[in-house]
């Protein structure tokens, strides 16, 4: 499932050539995916020019001339597949295609159609339905140590589900909430309402860091954020404790009587962490 960061990277790698550029044909092969597309689409898309792109939480903001965003969520599964021209074959489960006036052609593949395709008038993107209610970005200067703290004072919930919480921050997953709490060595179970003060001071850089080596890593490991298959956004990524059970992690050895990583399950999610640096 994409996390911030790749969702990122996409919105990146749609940016480099998709912007500026008018949409010549649009396409949709089926009424629907999570949703039903919007009444229009076809006609609002085709002739638009992408004036450019936003990325909120992991939803992909894709803003036309004429007034319109396109809002996109990846859902599970989803995958954008740029190719200059016309694709070899076309990509089977491929429910969107665009075609840009620079000749390259963005089709939107999903499986398992988790994924949506909205649109909202670009002046108020932040009350579409999906987008309102939803807490600061944790890049953003608005998400600080002042405000988490505030946010979790009192809070009888463990940490990680708070974190979790996309009213107190907005599109972390539960794969960077793992990661992020092993960088600030606090426990997944500690309960929100101890974590304000000193905590909250190694869990907000600690947030930020683990996005932001995400973010780079997608973006250097790619070429304008392009695998050679033509895919967008996904990487390989080297988890600290994520999917590491029983494996040592990388501060073990300067800790005796570590048992390594361990797999807990908060909410119905795996959560893993390091007993031993983590309290
Ligand atoms: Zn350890």
């Amino acid at each position: 499932m994409p996390e911030l960061p790749e969702v990122e990277t996409v919105m990146r790698g749609l940016r480099a050539r998709m912007e500026g550029q008018r949409i010549v044909r649009a396409v949709v092969n089926r009424p629907d995916m999570r949703w039903p597309f919007p009444k229009g689409l076809v006609e609002r898309l085709t002739g638009a020019t992408v004036l450019g792109f936003r990325r909120r939480a992991k939803y992909i903001l894709m803003r036309l001339s004429g007034g319109d965003s396109v809002l996109i969520h990846l859902g599970m599964s989803g995958r954008m597949i740029l190719t200059p021209g016309a694709p070899n074959a076309v990509p089977a489960h491929e429910h969107l295609v665009l075609e840009m006036d620079n000749g390259w052609r963005v089709g939107f593949v999903d499986p398992r159609r988790f994924g949506s395709v909205d649109l909202v008038p670009t002046a108020r993107e932040d009350a579409h339905k999906l987008l309102t209610g939803m807490g600061p970005e944790p890049l953003d200067d608005a998400f600080s140590v002042a405000m988490l703290s505030e946010a979790l004072k009192g809070k009888r919930t463990p940490v990680k589900a708070a974190l979790l919480d996309q009213r107190i921050v907005a599109g972390l997953g539960n794969i960077y909430v793992c990661e992020a709490l092993f960088r600030a060595r606090i426990s997944p179970s500690r309960l929100a309402y101890s974590v304000p003060g000193a905590r909250a001071a190694r869990l907000v850089p600690a947030i930020k860091a683990t996005l932001t080596e995400a973010i780079k890593a997608g973006g250097s490991s790619l070429r304008d954020y392009v695998q050679p298959d033509g895919e967008l956004g996904y990487f390989q990524h080297a988890w600290k404790v994520y999917g590491r059970e029983g494996e040592p992690c990388e501060v073990c050895p300067e800790h005796r009587g570590c048992e390594g990583v361990r797999r807990i399950v908060q909410s119905g999610r795996s959560t893993f962490y390091c007993a031993k640096v983590q309290k």
